[in-house]
């Protein structure tokens, strides 16, 4: 073959290939490349002006994609040039985006597959170590973060996850109307919070927030107050549901405690029914439930109070919500559910920002799929040392799958 029709097989913009090498033995292809005539204007890789002075031309070699079976690199000709403001500097290559040995092309194609797939299996499929495709990856994520236009946030989410005793919290903030993660902070104190709005948003950015959905959870709702003046704090379903579980669980707990022997063995195992709702659960699991409410009463009166408070957010008007509240609330007197009675003076406590869910639409369940999908990120590599790769990981799935997941949950 010839060197022109290795040119146009390579398909570099702008360089044409002047030797090339094969080896059907170790089955790798080598080719040599440089610009072609019309392409002479260089470019400072420091500060992108146009510079003629050249202080050396050398060498580098990276892989590219494979030719068939073929592994393939490329030796390039490149040049150093005498920039007026930088100094010397390499010129700038579209097609190598690092000083790492790999094209543009290869570190996408590398990216895009840690996109479907854990970092140790693309390694083993492109015969690389597994922390080289971890740095590729966390390239790519950033070149596609920095090429891409940003929604402002006018909705916003906050969450913590519970990352293990060691290293406790880690605070997520959310874009709502778009199901994005924005920003990770470690802890959950005032100070973590603030922190996000001094140091990533603008004054006037601050004040676009319109909503913010959180958990009852003080440190959070002073810093909102403190730095976004027009935001309205709503405690969404999901936050509030969580804690209607807990109060679940303790009532479980307190009953194991208290009946002993042959009790104690049916109600231990019975925690993730009590805590999965009856629409979601099996006839099977049906039965199940029913065969231990009929010997627990006090059981069975939470497990309805948690399923009856799950209908609070059908209501779409202030009236008819605080009326329901007020029914619930009701319904707990003479039943000796101290959990029960706790939840429902938190929820008195934080009224407002319960009824506000009727005076503010925002999408439901958006902060369940972003807590969702970084805990399924975490489980799968395995403790994400980065933050910031683990954060555009994380934005990068929102971007190709969130929506779907989101949509899924609402129907
Ligand atoms: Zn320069």
């Amino acid at each position: 073959m010839t060197e022109r029709e290795w040119t146009k097989i390579l398909g570099w913009p702008g360089y044409r290939v002047y030797r090339h090498e094969i080896n059907e033995q170790a089955k790798t292809l080598k080719l040599w490349v440089r610009r072609k005539r019309g392409n002479q204007k260089l470019v400072c890789s420091g500060c992108g002006r146009g510079v003629e002075d050249i202080h050396e031309v050398y060498e580098r070699e990276v892989r590219d994609l494979p030719c068939f079976e073929f592994r393939t690199t490329v030796v390039i000709e490149l040049y150093r040039l005498r920039c007026p403001d930088c100094g010397v500097k390499a010129e700038k290559v579209p097609q190598l985006p690092s000083k790492a040995p790999f094209s543009k092309r290869f570190e996408d194609a590398v990216g895009l597959a840690c996109e479907s797939a854990p970092a140790r299996r693309v390694a083993r499929q492109f015969g690389l170590a597994e922390s080289t495709v971890r740095a590729i990856d966390l390239r790519y994520l950033v070149r596609w973060d920095q090429a891409r236009r940003k929604p402002a946030l006018r909705q916003m989410g906050v969450d913590e996850i519970h990352l293990g005793k060691k290293q406790k919290f880690l605070t997520v903030v959310c874009n709502l109307e778009t199901g994005e993660p924005l920003w990770f902070g470690r802890e959950r104190k005032k100070e973590t919070l603030d922190e996000y709005f001094r140091t990533v948003l603008s004054g006037r950015q601050r004040r676009r927030i319109e909503a913010a959905c959180v958990d009852m959870w003080e440190p959070f709702r002073l810093s909102i107050e403190q730095w976004a003046p027009n935001c309205r704090i709503v405690y969404d379903k999901f936050h509030v549901m969580q804690h209607a579980n807990a109060a679940i669980d303790e009532v479980r707990r307190a009953e194991f405690f208290r009946k002993g022997g042959r009790w104690r063995g049916l109600v231990k195992s019975k925690r993730w029914l009590l805590l999965t709702r009856w629409v979601n659960l099996t006839s099977g699991k049906r039965r199940e439930l029913n065969a231990l409410f009929a010997m627990n009463r006090r059981l069975l009166k939470a497990y309805l109070l948690k399923e009856s408070l799950d209908r609070l957010w059908q209501y779409r008007y202030e009236g008819a919500m605080l009326r329901y509240l007020q029914s619930w609330i009701d319904q707990l007197r003479w039943q000796r559910l101290p959990p029960f009675q706790k939840l429902a003076q938190m929820l008195l406590d934080h009224l407002e920002g319960i009824l506000n869910y009727c005076r503010t639409k925002v999408p439901m369940g958006v902060v369940e799929a972003v807590n969702g999908n970084i805990k399924a990120l975490l489980r799968r590599g395995r403790g994400y040392k980065n933050l910031r790769y683990l954060l555009l990981k994380a934005q990068r799935m929102a971007a190709t799958k969130t929506e779907f997941i989101v949509l899924q949950r609402a129907a």
